[in-house]
């Protein structure tokens, strides 16, 4: 098969800035040496970056999980050009197909069956799917916000402003001018690019698939640590309208806590949340088939799927009591109507979902 000719400006933008990144950061680090005002801007920018792409081009605008005020919304667009992965508008756009066709290589703008290198990086290195390249189709909602397209109109500017311009200004108020170019600039952007490619690559190849086996997408609580929060890719590629990806409090998501954040202080709101129901029931499922591939070699494999079966009717319908119970407990609070015996109902259909989350683990256990 031919290969689609290499666009040639992202080659170069890509080696130039890695091997800038590798050989002169730290070749102005031994020779001249970096002070604490440097690394606390690395720190600083590549937060600023990372999270403008998570919160606000990927949870926001690709998403739509929340609704941002505008100064919000301004921040995401003045750091998304930092993180330089292109405008909202076409970032969202490419990242709503890469949804709707997931793992699809000839659809999906950077499949993970492609392969690792392509999924990384390779998909922007050549001109693959160059006919959709202008086609903006799919987000038309997001052609009503002024400051998205704004920042699409001018995004080379800002690119400039933000990634030289702004690193520049503050080396000059601290006195190192190229220093400050060389670790807010170069390498933040080098790190943070890479470890935000890494949810398109490593988050389809490596983790656990606890919700859907549907596409290649994986939890990984170390992919999280690079990707502010993004590594529980498998639970946001079944539940994409979640403003969440870590669900527990222990998931190191801090675009999830930034969201969070911008909510008390009046600055967003309508936070979507899949009904907690659901995630157990996607979990429950994927157990179920799990376990029934792997008991389809045993000799009485009829029996123990007729069993399986069974207590799987019986968790779910314990499953469906317990937060239809809630449900109604909630309702009535709202109306001033709860009472004791509300209470004790939701209690008894709890203990009674847990018990059968007891036996279901068992038995799944025993089968693994
Ligand atoms: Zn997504
Ligand atoms: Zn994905």
């Amino acid at each position: 098969m031919n290969k689609p000719p290499l666009i040639w400006t992202n080659v170069a933008f890509f080696l130039i800035t890695f091997l800038g990144a590798a050989i002169l950061v730290p070749w102005y680090g031994m020779t001249q040496g970096y002070g604490l005002t440097e690394w606390l801007a690395f720190i600083g920018f590549a937060f600023a970056s990372g999270l403008s792409i998570t919160a606000g081009y990927h949870r926001l605008w690709s998403h739509k999980t929340y609704k941002a005020k505008a100064p919000v919304r301004f921040l995401f667009a003045l750091g998304g050009a930092l993180a330089l992965q292109n405008s909202a508008l076409h970032w969202s756009s490419d990242h709503r197909v890469h949804h709707k066709h997931v793992d699809n290589n000839d659809k999906d703008p950077y499949s993970a069956k492609m392969g690792f290198w392509y999924s990384h990086i390779g998909w922007m290195l050549r001109e693959y799917q160059s006919q959709r390249y202008h086609d903006y189709k799919n987000v038309r909602d997001l052609q009503n916000d002024k400051i998205v397209m704004w920042q699409h109109k001018y995004y080379l500017a800002l690119v400039i402003l933000m990634n030289v311009g702004l690193p520049a200004f503050l080396g000059w108020l601290n006195g190192d001018i190229l220093a400050m170019l060389l670790m807010a600039g170069l390498l933040r952007l080098v790190v943070v690019q890479h470890c935000t490619f890494f949810i398109n690559s490593l988050a389809h190849v490596w983790g656990s698939q606890p919700y859907t086996d549907k596409n290649t997408a994986r939890d990984n609580g170390f992919i999280a640590l690079l990707t502010y929060g993004e590594g529980y890719h498998n639970f946001h590629h079944i539940f994409e309208n979640d403003y969440r990806n870590g669900i527990h409090w222990w998931h190191y998501d801090p675009t999830k806590w930034l969201i969070n954040s911008l909510n008390w202080c009046g600055l967003a709101r309508d936070l979507r949340v899949t009904p907690q129901e659901r995630i157990e029931t996607a979990k429950l499922k994927m157990q179920l088939q799990r376990t029934q591939d792997r008991v389809s070699t045993l000799s009485n494999c009829d029996e123990v799927l007729e069993k399986l079966q069974a207590e799987y009717e019986i968790l779910k319908s314990h499953l469906a009591d317990y937060y239809q119970a809630k449900k109604e407990l909630l309702e009535a609070k709202r109306k001033q109507l709860a009472n004791k015996q509300l209470v004790q109902q939701v209690d008894e259909m709890k203990q009674r979902f847990i018990l059968q989350h007891k036996n279901w683990k068992l038995l799944t256990a025993t089968y693994a």
